[in-house]
């Protein structure tokens, strides 16, 4: 789910380019755009909203054979696209019609050179290759970051301890380099263990980094770590920004708690088509209106207004290769309150991941992670370092744990009788007790390996 985001990809070259881009008008106009936007009515932001909508689609009918063909087969011009229900004629895209329709959905009237390519990190399900308007849709994606991490007041210059699934060379017990001329000091996601724990906490201590960057898993396992070794109050960051994997309520608390600061997340994807934040009051994520269209859809397809569906995006910054209505199986809770901090976005309460992630009962249902874990609260997670759960046969589900010292009987009995109670007995489940849980290619957390297929 939380797959995400080649600007944080790894190696000099691609820095280099991000300051660039960083730097360019881009950035400063999308910034100072942001600056004021975020604090318009939402009258204001709908009128911002479908004057972005028309631009996008005029460009899309004219120069995108796909939506050339989408509009013409329904009778349709983007002039008849006015208001933002309007959108609902139009089809859905899935990743697989992207991969169906690779070349069609390129923008003609871009040169070779202004296609930037990327691929999403594919936690679950096959990656996606597609492409990205080169200088453009990064130098935006960056002002919208930016203006998310000034509410926990960020600057460029601030030094950053950085766990984003990053593979450090280990020589003499370093596990970490350091980039951007010392402003960040890339630590390894590969060698957190408790031998290493010390290491890791001396090295931070010593740098005294302003804000740690992270992908949840990694941080909250060093997090564990530090609180079994009864190592409080290392390091005091101002924030920890968390992203690029789902942030599960006990690994906040954890990161909260050790490091006594407060931890900031953000819902963002590869495709760049939503991008969402918490801002200076909630834990609510504030979906950014001028980013792109965002919907939520229930199981036959219709927009809902509140509570839980799949979210669907349109982005409107990427011309080189458009995704409208872009589905990307992300599940999310649609809430029907303002935030107190006077912006008027739409907030999700939370994102739940992969509509496609479910595990298969004996008798040969599926039920999602979302009923079946995230919905429900588990006291015995708070004991556990590291969780993967795999499923290899109908009905059977292992749970591989890396254990804290305080994991006992009743944590295992817990989570026996919810997973039975909640599957009504079509689910057994089985316990793996593990040292640690390999990572995927960039370095994340994959919740669930999957190898039933659901008939
Ligand atoms: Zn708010």
């Amino acid at each position: 789910m939380l797959r995400k985001t080649n600007i944080f990809s790894n190696g000099m070259a691609s820095q280099a380019f991000n300051i660039l881009v960083r730097n360019s008008l881009t950035y400063k106009k999308t910034y100072d755009l942001l600056k004021k936007s975020q604090w318009w009515s939402a009258y204001q932001l709908e009128e911002y909203q479908l004057e972005q909508l028309a631009k996008l689609l005029d460009h899309a009918y004219t120069n995108v054979p796909y939506y050339t063909r989408v509009f013409d087969e329904r009778g349709l011009k983007p002039k008849d696209i006015q208001e933002l229900k309007d959108l609902q004629q139009l089809p859905f895209l899935t990743r697989d019609m992207v991969r169906a329709n690779f070349n069609d959905l390129c923008a003609k009237n871009y040169s070779p050179n202004q296609f930037q390519h990327v691929t999403t990190g594919g936690s679950s399900g096959t990656p996606l290759e597609l492409y990205l308007e080169r200088g453009v849709t990064d130098a935006k994606e960056w002002a919208f970051m930016k203006t998310q991490w000034d509410r926990v007041g960020y600057r460029f210059r601030d030094k950053c301890a950085i766990f984003r699934g990053y593979k450090v060379p280990v020589q003499d017990n370093t596990f970490w380099k350091s980039q951007l001329f010392g402003r960040w000091m890339l630590f390894s996601s590969y060698d957190i263990n408790n031998q290493n724990t010390p290491d890791y906490v001396k090295k931070l201590k010593e740098y005294n980094p302003k804000f740690i960057q992270a992908y949840p898993s990694s941080i909250s396992l060093l997090a564990m770590n530090m609180n079994e070794m009864n190592i409080q109050n290392a390091v005091n960051p101002k924030a920890i920004l968390c992203g690029s994997e789902n942030l599960f309520p006990t690994q906040r608390k954890v990161l909260e708690d050790t490091f006594n600061t407060r931890v900031y997340s953000w819902y963002g994807l590869t495709e760049k088509v939503v991008l969402a934040g918490e801002c200076e009051v909630s834990n609510n994520y504030h979906i950014f209106p001028e980013y792109g269209i965002t919907e939520l859809i229930d199981e036959n397809g219709k927009v809902i207004s509140s509570g839980t569906g799949e979210i669907v995006g349109t982005g409107f910054n990427n011309y080189a290769m458009p995704l409208i209505r872009y589905k990307m199986g992300d599940i999310g809770v649609l809430s029907t309150k303002k935030c107190e901090c006077g912006r008027e976005y739409p907030l999700l309460e939370r994102v739940e991941g992969r509509s496609q992630d479910f595990v298969v009962t004996k008798d040969g249902a599926k039920i999602t992670l979302t009923a079946l874990i995230f919905g429900q609260h588990f006291n015995a997670f708070s004991n556990i370092k590291e969780l993967q759960l795999v499923q290899e046969e109908k009905g059977e589900l292992v749970f591989n744990i890396v254990k804290t010292e305080k994991f006992n009987a009743d944590d295992e009995k817990e989570i026996s009788c919810k997973i039975k109670s909640i599957s009504h007995n079509q689910i057994d489940v089985f316990f793996n007790y593990v040292d640690s849980i390999p990572k995927t290619k960039r370095g994340k957390h994959r919740f669930l390996i999957q190898m039933v297929k659901a008939e």
